[in-house]
């Protein structure tokens, strides 16, 4: 997957300084989904190119990615 190589190119350095724009909380990094979590808000800021998209009409709720991630599993 080149998704999860584009995560490892996120420096440490900016992932210190990202926020959830929403509730401005800290974000955890989740290679799996190649995005930014916010657990608080339960959303997740994809990464795309290498840069992480820190808005809320772009961030997809939790609950959805994981039920995609469980019917990508099956498959
Ligand atoms: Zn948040």
């Amino acid at each position: 997957m080149i998704d999860g190589l584009l995560v490892n190119l996120i420096p440490q350095e900016l992932l210190a300084v990202l926020a959830c724009p929403k509730c401005k909380g800290d974000l955890v990094l989740e290679e799996k989904f190649s995005g930014l979590v916010c657990q608080k808000c339960a959303l997740l800021y994809e990464i795309r190119d290498g840069i992480p998209i820190m808005l809320p009409e772009e961030a997809k709720p939790l609950a959805e990615v994981f039920q995609k991630d469980e019917s990508s599993s099956k498959a």
